[in-house]
């Protein structure tokens, strides 16, 4: 599996698409609008009023509209600080990443233009020009050019890893994380420390690039959904992941899966602590910590209603985090997997499960700025 190659949310705006399936990474994302509206307010009063243009850069933008969460709070700061200071309001570049893989055209397509339409109606007090572009690469490479962009914000993407921890499937022992496709607690002891070691070599290169490309008085916001607790085999943050194994172990037990394909997947995704968090800022050293807020969301908001058929519950549901595996999936077993999978196992575990228990998601927002 190559993560530049396999790996990217379900493209379009069909019902599955990543799309129509965002709700969640928005309350995720709304959690910590403050942070993004106080940076900016630092950013534009710092800039000169000269300056005629500033550049945002959204990484892990995704084909979803909550780009455009972002981007509206961030316009409504410019204005109202901006007249505030007497300043010109300046002109918005609006920089798109994600991997190559994004269905760019989705984003930059139907979803921008909805948005825009929406806008013209709302916010044509403030109307600030702004001009979108696509970056793909991978954000823990260089993106853009040196000191050239102003605000650089990510909303609930650095947990996914560059790569599965490099040993996890080791040639001469076999694969290590048997039955398990990420940490949990049957997982041997090690199997979690090369996640943390994974995760620390990934957010250090993160930190290091966004130092170069942002601008001197540029400021950071990252929303990294994360754990509360400090044992990461907690299935706090996951618990769905813990469904999905068990859909898999039950197709296996129907012969429709082999057990050795199980034992060799794994998923590049950690849910780091606050602690572990500041712990790699620190280290890597060239940010510096303005604020940070840690806080949980119930995984059952992220239904926008409840659909009144209870099949459709399940569909919709679960078409959340099918969203997000069903690439990872189709490229380790086939696509074989889909249908049994999505159709008949994980909608009887859901049924079983999912509000068995208020599960919520917990969320760590961080804002920086470069020491
Ligand atoms: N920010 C969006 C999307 C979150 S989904 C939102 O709030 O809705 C996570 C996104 O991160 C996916 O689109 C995935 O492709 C992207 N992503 C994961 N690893 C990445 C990497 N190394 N570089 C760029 N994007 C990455």
């Amino acid at each position: 599996m190559t993560l530049e190659r396999d790996f990217h949310m379900l493209g379009g705006t069909g019902e599955s698409s990543y799309a129509a399936n965002s709700t969640l990474q928005k309350k995720i994302a709304s959690g910590a609008m403050f942070l993004v509206e106080e940076a900016v307010e630092l950013l534009v009063s710092a800039i000169p009023s000269s300056k005629t243009s500033l550049v945002l850069a959204d990484l892990g933008c995704a084909t979803g509209a909550n780009t455009f969460v972002m981007l509206s709070a961030v316009m409504e700061v410019i204005s109202t600080t901006c007249t505030k200071l007497g300043q010109p309001i300046p002109e918005i570049q609006l920089l798109l990443n994600d991997l190559p893989g994004n269905d760019f055209n989705a984003l930059l397509g139907p979803v921008l233009s909805s948005y825009k339409k929406k806008i013209n109606k709302s916010m044509s007090e403030s109307g600030i020009p702004f001009y979108t572009a696509a970056a793909p690469g991978s954000f823990y490479e260089r993106l853009f050019l040196k000191r050239s962009v102003h605000f650089i914000y990510s909303s609930a993407c650095l947990h996914w890893l560059s790569q599965v921890p490099l040993g996890l499937n080791s040639t001469t022992e076999g694969p290590i994380n048997k039955g398990s496709f990420w940490i949990s607690k049957k997982s041997p002891p090690n199997v979690s420390n090369m996640y943390l070691e994974q995760f620390q070599r990934d957010f250090s290169s993160f930190l290091k690039f966004r130092n170069e490309e942002l601008h001197s008085e540029g400021h950071m916001v990252l929303i990294i959904p994360g754990r509360l607790s400090a044992d990461p085999s907690t299935e706090e943050s996951a618990v769905w992941i813990s469904w999905y194994e068990e859909g898999l172990q039950d197709l296996v037990s129907e012969g429709i899966v082999k057990a050795s394909d199980v034992d060799s997947f794994n998923i590049p995704l950690y849910f780091p602590s606050m602690a572990e968090v500041k712990s790699i800022i620190n280290m890597e050293g060239s940010f510096e910590v303005i604020k940070e807020d840690v806080y949980e969301i119930l995984y059952s908001d992220c239904l926008d209603a409840i659909p009144a058929d209870t099949d459709k519950i399940w569909e919709k549901i679960i078409n959340i985090s099918r969203a997000v595996l069903e690439p990872l999936l189709i490229s380790h077993f086939g696509n074989f997997i889909i249908e049994p999978l999505f159709s008949s196992t994980l909608p009887k575990i859901y049924a079983k499960k999912f509000f068995k228990e208020k599960y919520k998601s917990a969320n760590l927002a961080i804002s920086l700025k470069t020491k």
